[in-house]
């Protein structure tokens, strides 16, 4: 049995589409007053939007959603569907799946998909989970997978006897595995994935090697993003008020911390995006692949 990749010189932009500042404050037990900040979400996907409308002709791209994003924040999940994106699923919240029993991954995926499907236009097709955290070996929960969804991109490996493996292993056809395949862009160099921190913190030129040997190889290349690599006003930041709970040098560490994310390297986000795309052809969304 074939995956079968396609062969073109297009490159597939998506979002996994979260607010990092409340998966944060839930992965340290923060929960008390764990306000979704959706004023940050509306003002970064309406810089994704202006992208895709003055540079990329106004592609219509795929956004993997955090289904508590559909609970607290219809609208905003609405309007990113009514503009003609896709909706596609990044789990309930954004936790690691393997940390949960499989009831609770089935239990989760279907949570996310009613709440996403209320919101949106189109049939729910794709899943990403969160932090790529499903690996290649795990196949009762790519079993899971395949009973609700038409594609799944939660894998970055560019192995594709073990993508064979796992297809027959699962006994479906149906499910596409579209994988975020990493590469090492140069010898000697680890293996990078083109998005995300690598596309934010390193010169464009390792993403732009990432992606060239992903087609020289006839694999779908992606390069993936998140809201809060798109704007750089602090938006997102959690304060200290907002880590009350922490120890003062946890609080400490986590603000310094945070300026990774929100700080450094997030203005070259759309130049860099630029560059991919004046060599790159945008591919559209991922459900069309
Ligand atoms: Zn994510």
């Amino acid at each position: 049995m074939q995956n079968k990749f396609k062969v073109a010189d297009k490159v597939y932009l998506s979002i996994d589409f979260e607010d990092c500042s409340h998966d944060f404050k839930r992965n340290l037990g923060l929960n008390k007053n764990n306000k979704i900040k959706e004023k940050a979400l509306w003002r970064s996907y309406g810089v994704i939007n202006n992208f895709l409308e003055s540079k990329l002709d106004g592609a219509k791209i795929t956004f993997f959603c955090t289904g508590i994003l559909a609970t607290k924040c219809p609208e905003l999940i609405k309007k990113i569907s009514d503009d003609g994106h896709e909706i596609a699923c990044h789990y309930y919240f954004h936790d690691s799946v393997r940390d949960e029993s499989l009831e609770e991954f089935e239990k989760n995926i279907v949570l996310a998909i009613n709440e996403l499907e209320k919101c949106s236009n189109n049939k729910v097709m794709g899943f990403r989970a969160p932090n790529f955290s499903i690996r290649a070996s795990d196949d009762n929960h790519f079993k899971i997978i395949s009973k609700y969804f038409k594609y799944d991109s939660s894998l970055n490996i560019n192995d594709e006897s073990e993508i064979n493996r796992l297809k027959q292993s699962i006994n479906s056809n149906e499910l596409k595995l579209i994988p975020v395949v990493a590469e090492k862009p140069y010898l000697g160099l680890p293996y990078m994935k083109s998005g995300g921190s690598y596309l934010k913190l390193f010169n464009v030129h390792f993403s732009l090697q990432v992606i060239s040997k992903n087609l020289l190889k006839k694999q779908i290349s992606q390069v993936y993003l998140h809201p809060y690599e798109f704007v750089s006003d602090m938006s997102f930041y959690t304060n200290w008020k907002e880590m009350n709970g922490l120890s003062f040098f946890k609080k400490i560490y986590w603000l310094l911390r945070q300026s990774q994310w929100h700080i450094v390297g997030n203005k070259s986000v759309l130049r860099k995006l630029d560059k991919i795309f004046s060599k790159y052809q945008h591919g559209g969304q991922i459900k069309d692949i």
